[in-house]
């Protein structure tokens, strides 16, 4: 993957980079230069964080005593169903994690012989397979990241290196290469590589895809700097110029990293029926009761090495993947449990997201029935839920927090037709509606008077005018006094240097014309002898 060309001219680069930092009149400021993703290894001693982070990263890695039930029961917190994938990935994760451990006591293990348990998902989308090692990385505390196989070409990775999904490992290891060593990489749509499309037309470029993936899973050094980033370049050596000893480690060795793939594989079930069908004679009983998604998992049940290669996978990418699990397609059912016991429910999010306006919501165990029913039809798994509650939720997003409304109930109403139930709710609180406008008024007088000294006071009137035309003009009051007031402290400030006024009472009449009210009060101002009293009012 280096091309030798830009390597050369990047060493000719360095060196003059590296000429002008030795410069002394170029050796203040470099710390501006700190990238947000430079190395850690490269902060200051003593600055709290990242670095910390990391350590104590390493330190749980080296200490790993995890068992298999243990990491299944935190995954039982988080993610429905899935229960083979949850057994299969915590008996890998923990055998993973232990030989690393094992391997950084003995550093003599390395030399002897050990297949990764890199291990393959199949399964529809939204199902949990991300969320799965997601969670799992997040419990054991190792960096993780994801990348989708249809962005790679047999060039590279989006337009650049294949080797970038695993920098991008040591970015969000915060730089910490060593961190990044124990990461995992978690990779998508793997069954869009296959050489043979389904179709049975050869695709060469997915072989290539192959062969590079291949060589990452096994054990290779990768530069931590891409030969094409001269931004890394550079930043590389202000870090270097900052006077560090030693050089922070420049390649990330692959060989403890994790490797992930999964993908939805639903031609699979086909090879495998037909292979089923040969053997059988063409006497293979369907199961009757299954659902087209559950006679699709039955099958990816039974795939085996063969199954893949007809595919179109290389015996030898195939054969670096032997924990393979099909995950269940989940059910309303399923989706239902995910709104109401998963920890990481979207549900969850949602509460937060109107908390932030002091808002609460309850809802009702029909609703929730219904939401995972329509969530279902979408066909795109726990997914799904989040376009019905988008959709459910995003005008009440809008309109409560101008509303005055601290809590309301989501029923299967809410859910049928949720402009309509919206409109009923707004209707039926339209005093809080009033109160939450004169609030709006009051928020508006103290961030004037924050802003300008002056303090506002605005009448019934004006309140009552306000209001209206709030409602009238659809805007908020906020909005229409900053428009109404926007130069008004000019004016002000003249009444005050003439008699000492600071605080105004404002009418309808004000708001109507502030122009010429404004001058009205100016010209009085100059009349009244200058007699400083802060209680004139005008
Ligand atoms: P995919 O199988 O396509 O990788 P994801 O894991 O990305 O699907 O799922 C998308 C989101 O849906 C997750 O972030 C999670 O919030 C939710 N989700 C999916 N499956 C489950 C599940 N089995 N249990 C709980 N939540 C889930």
């Amino acid at each position: 993957m280096i091309r030798n060309e830009s390597k050369l001219s990047l060493e000719e680069l360095q060196e003059q980079i590296q000429a002008f930092l030795n410069h002394p009149d170029h050796t203040e400021g470099k710390e501006a230069f700190r990238g947000k993703d430079a190395p850690a290894a490269t902060a200051k001693e003593g600055e709290p964080g990242k670095s910390d982070k990391a350590s104590a990263a390493l330190e749980r890695i080296r200490a790993f005593n995890l068992k298999p039930r243990e990491i299944r029961d935190y995954l039982n917190r988080f993610v429905i169903q899935q229960e083979a994938p949850k057994k299969v990935l915590s008996v890998a994760i923990c055998d993973h994690y232990n030989h690393i451990r094992q391997c950084l006591a003995d550093r003599e293990l390395l030399n002897s012989e050990y297949n990764k348990q890199n291990i393959l998902l199949l399964g529809p989308t939204g199902v949990g397979k991300t969320y799965l090692m997601r969670t799992i990385a997040r419990m054991i505390g190792v960096p993780f990241v994801k990348a989708d196989a249809t962005k790679f070409s047999e060039t590279g990775y989006v337009g650049n290196d294949v080797e970038d999904i695993i920098r991008d490992l040591a970015k969000v290891a915060n730089g910490n290469v060593e961190l990044a060593q124990y990461g995992i990489i978690y990779i998508d749509e793997i069954d869009k590589i296959a050489s043979v499309a389904p179709e049975g037309v050869r695709d060469v470029s997915g072989r290539g895809v192959q062969v590079n993936l291949l060589k990452l899973m096994e054990d290779v050094e990768v530069n931590l700097f891409s030969p094409t980033d001269i931004m890394a370049q550079i930043q590389a050596l202000f870090s270097l110029s900052r006077g560090e000893t030693a050089a922070p480690k420049r390649t990330i060795n692959t060989r403890h990293i994790l490797f992930i793939v999964s993908g939805a594989f639903d031609k699979l079930a086909d090879i495998v029926k037909r292979r089923q069908n040969k053997a059988q004679m063409g006497f293979a009983p369907r199961e009757l009761s299954l659902s087209k998604e559950g006679e699709t998992h039955r099958l990816l049940q039974l795939a085996e090495t063969r199954d893949f290669i007809d595919y179109g996978f290389e015996p030898e990418f195939i054969a670096r993947l032997p924990v393979r699990v099909p995950c269940d397609p989940l059910e309303a059912a399923d989706l239902a449990k995910i709104l109401t016991q998963s920890e990481g429910s979207i549900l969850n999010q949602y509460r937060l997201d109107f908390k932030g306006y002091d808002i609460e919501f309850t809802i009702t165990p029909e609703a929730i029935e219904e939401i995972a029913r329509r969530a279902y039809l979408e066909t795109t798994g726990a997914r799904g839920l989040m376009t019905i509650l988008e959709r459910l939720f995003r005008e009440y997003k809008f309109q409560l927090p101008s509303s005055g409304i601290t809590s309301f109930e989501v029923s299967t109403e809410i859910v049928a037709n949720p402009q309509k139930a919206l409109e009923q709710l707004l209707i039926k609180n339209q005093d809080l509606k009033t109160n939450a406008l004169k609030k709006d008024i009051e928020r508006f007088t103290e961030t004037f008077k924050r802003a300008h000294n002056f303090t506002l006071h605005f009448s019934k009137e004006a309140c009552e005018y306000l209001i209206r035309e709030a409602l009238r003009q659809d805007k908020t009051i906020f909005f229409i006094c900053q428009e109404t007031f926007k130069d008004f402290q000019h004016g002000l400030k003249i009444i005050a240097r003439n008699n000492g006024q600071t605080t105004f009472t404002i009418t309808p009449a004000t708001i109507q014309d502030l122009d010429k009210e404004l001058s009205r009060w100016v010209v009085k101002s100059f009349k009244v002898p200058s007699k400083p009293s802060k209680n004139i009012t005008t």
